[in-house]
C-alpha cells in the first residue's frame, strides 16, 4: 500500500488482497484505508515528509453514523452500491495529510474492485446460512486498487 501511494501512476493497478474468501474479507469498508502511512513530497516544506491517509470530518462523521445506525444484519453485508455485476467495484476520495506541517493535503480518488464476483457477506463468523447470490467463493479472487484522480 505504501509503494502504491508513493509511486503508482493514475490507473496503474495495485494488488491489495490476494485470495479474497469468506473470512478473509478486507477492503470492503472505506474506513479500512484510514491511517495508512506513506512518504510524499510536501511543497510547503519543500521536502519528502510522512503522510497519512484521512477523510474530511464530514465524511468521517457519515462513516461513523452509518456504521452506528445499521442493524447487525445490514452491517454484515457489503452495500449493493459497492458492486457492479456482483464484482466489488466502488470509488471514493480521500486525502493524504502531511503529518509534519499538518497543512498540506494531497487528494486521491480511488477505485477498488475484484476480478471475480464476491459474496456480499462480511464477517461471517457465525456461519449464517448464505442466500443464493452469495455462495461465490471463486478461487483466485483478488482485490485491486487504482488511483483514478488526484
Ligand atoms: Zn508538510
Amino acid at each position: 500500500m505504501k509503494e502504491f501511494l508513493e509511486t503508482y501512476e493514475l490507473y496503474k493497478e495495485f494488488l491489495l488482497l490476494e485470495n479474497y474468501t469468506l473470512n478473509n474479507e478486507e477492503y470492503t469498508y472505506i474506513s479500512e484505508f484510514m491511517g495508512e502511512n506513506f512518504d510524499y513530497f510536501c511543497p510547503i516544506e519543500n521536502s519528502i515528509r510522512p503522510f497519512e491517509l484521512d477523510f474530511s470530518d464530514r465524511i468521517k462523521k457519515t462513516i461513523t453514523s452509518i456504521e452506528f445506525g445499521l442493524s447487525e444484519y445490514e452491517s454484515n453485508r457489503i452495500p449493493d452500491e459497492q458492486f457492479i455485476d456482483e464484482k466489488l467495484n466502488y470509488t471514493f476520495s480521500m486525502f493524504g495529510r502531511c503529518k509534519s506541517c499538518n497543512e498540506y493535503k494531497i487528494h486521491f480518488m480511488f477505485n477498488v474492485y475484484s476480478n471475480n464476483p464476491i459474496s456480499n457477506f462480511r464477517d461471517n463468523y457465525r456461519n449464517v446460512r448464505l442466500d443464493e447470490r452469495h455462495y461465490h467463493d471463486l478461487p483466485n479472487t483478488n482485490i485491486y486498487i487504482k488511483k483514478i484522480g488526484c
